[in-house]
């Protein structure tokens, strides 16, 4: 590269800062501008009287993934971030009231199941196998793009193509090896990560379930939340400047390639090469002008799938809890709970519910003897008619009485001494994020790989996209791997002799 390539990145959540920070450290003349007033996005930190909360992802799988970014680097994890496994890596209490604590420890694991599902170990192997053998199929098509049709149709993708399972969905699949359907949900709740119904989504992602059984479920001190907090300080390191509460109000595009971006502060920002951070679809209907999307227009936009919000509270408590840091509270009718998100699009009336109880792990979160608990409810994103000026309160109130119920925490009520609130309505008009759909585009059969918005953006010449809205999908490694993708991309383009 003779003289410094400029790329502008739009917004400072974890896709926008790897790329900042690979782009940084191969010599480009990296700058981000973000909206708020902190880097990480969803992945940000939430500060209130003294306790700390992550505002979005929670549970970190393939740490495997920030340890290559930070090594193309030349760097090590351990001199950012103190990783952590947990044992075991949740609690799950199934339908029927028993506590389900799947752990990476094979001993332990097979006396679980065989006091609670007798007779599933077998099949449990046999998940185990055929996953690790899909996995290494998968796993080199998640790190590429996906452009062109001749890319979609490699030898890679072929070689993939019997394990990718997407004709059948993840319950179904659940079914060659396990024979109890309470069994087969604690291999599918991990569809909320992608924030679809396991009947809805395709067994591709079976995966998950899988990453975490053999790699393991980590927690960061001070929470996921110092990811972007390193990668940011990783990218500063090496040359990139952050911008933060610096909206961008438009990319700048001339005869279909992107020049640089308008801020709202008046400025404009000339690029060679602009990254796109920002929620995809918010980005879309905010950024780029509808003359300069033929592919991603308003209309395909409308058709499009998304996926399902989340109800969020924050609370910071004058007490401890002896739970584990991960607990999930299935619905007694976990089915009609998913339906209700993902097709009716009504409130449910008996929702899953997720619990963080991080002190137990991390006590850097909250004053001595005080601790943080995280409720996060799956619920319709904003394209159904839930009034949330209207419910939010009452749903407050049902929320916290079922966590006191059957999620083992009586009496929290008593001792809540801070707290915050964030609707799907909030997601959407305070967050940016499109319909409040918190996991992004859906990542059904039809929005997958090359059907998802490419990593160079198809619509606009030297735009890349990064995030959850492109490929590989939503999910810390793989929105790590976005940032990876594009930032190749851009190199190849702009080292490349022509
Ligand atoms: C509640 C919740 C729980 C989750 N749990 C998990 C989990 O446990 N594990 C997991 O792996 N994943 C989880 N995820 C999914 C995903 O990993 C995170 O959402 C992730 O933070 C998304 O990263 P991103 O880079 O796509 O974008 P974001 O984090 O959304 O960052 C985009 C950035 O762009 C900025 N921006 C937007 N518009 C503009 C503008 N006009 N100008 C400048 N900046 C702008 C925003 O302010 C934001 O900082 C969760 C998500 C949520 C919301």
């Amino acid at each position: 590269m003779t003289k410094k390539q400029r790329v502008a990145i739009v917004g400072a959540g974890p896709g926008g800062l790897t790329a900042a920070m690979l782009l940084a450290h191969r010599g480009f003349d990296v700058e981000v501008f973000e909206k708020q007033n902190q880097v990480g996005g969803r992945n940000g930190a939430l500060r209130v009287d003294g306790y700390t909360f992550d505002i979005g992802p929670t549970f970190l799988m393939m740490r495997n993934i920030i340890d290559e970014m930070f090594a193309l680097c030349g760097r090590k994890t351990e001199a950012y971030l103190d990783i952590r496994e947990l044992h075991p890596m949740y609690r799950l209490k199934l339908g029927d009231g028993r506590d389900f604590s799947p752990i990476r420890d094979a001993v332990k694991m097979r006396a679980q199941l065989d006091a609670l599902f007798p007779g599933e170990w077998e099949g449990y192997q046999r998940f185990l196998a055929y996953e690790k053998r899909k996995l290494a199929r998968i796993t080199p098509c998640l790190q590429v793009p996906y452009s062109s049709l001749g890319s979609y149709l490699s030898g890679r993708m072929l070689r993939a193509l019997p394990y990718l399972d997407a004709h059948k969905s993840l319950f179904e699949h659940l079914g060659d090896f396990f024979h109890s359907d309470l069994l087969k949900l604690a291999f599918t709740f991990q569809a909320k990560y992608l924030g679809m119904s396991p009947w809805l989504c395709p067994a591709t992602f079976s995966i998950i379930s899988y990453l975490e059984h053999s790699g393991g479920i980590h927690h960061i001190m001070g929470g996921l939340n110092q990811l972007s907090q390193a990668l940011a300080k990783a990218a500063t390191e090496d040359g990139a400047k952050i911008h933060l509460a610096t909206p961008v109000t438009e990319v700048m595009v001339t005869h279909g390639r992107a020049t640089g971006l308008k801020l709202q502060n008046g400025e404009t920002i000339q690029a060679d090469a602009v990254v796109l951070n920002a929620d995809f679809a918010h980005a879309m209907t905010h950024l780029v002008k509808p003359e300069h999307r033929q592919r991603w227009n308003d209309a395909k936009l409308k058709k499009a799938g998304f996926s399902c919000s989340t109800f969020m509270l924050y609370l910071g408590i004058d007490r401890t809890y002896d739970i584990p840091h991960h607990n999930v509270i299935f619905a007694p009718d976990y089915r009609q709970n998913v339906r209700e998100i993902a097709e009716t699009q009504v409130l449910s009336e008996d929702p899953s519910i997720y619990i963080q109880n991080a002190c137990v792990t991390d006590s850097t979160l909250a004053p001595p003897g005080h601790s943080t608990i995280y409720l996060l409810v799956p619920t319709a994103n904003n394209r159904g008619s839930i009034d949330w000026a209207k419910e939010a309160p009452m749903y407050r109130d049902k929320v916290l009485e079922l966590v006191e119920s059957r999620g083992g925490l009586s009496d929290l009520r008593k001792h809540i001494k801070a707290e915050r609130m964030i609707t799907p309505h909030d997601w959407e008009h305070q967050l940016d994020v499109y319909a409040g759909a918190t996991f992004n585009l859906a990542h059904n059969v039809g929005q997958m790989l090359y059907l998802r918005p490419h990593n160079s953006f198809e619509d606009i010449r030297d735009c890349y996209l990064v995030g959850g809205g492109t490929h590989p999908g939503s999910g810390v490694p793989t929105i790590l791997e976005s940032g990876r993708i594009s930032a190749d991309l851009i190199e190849r383009k702009f080292n490349t002799p022509t």
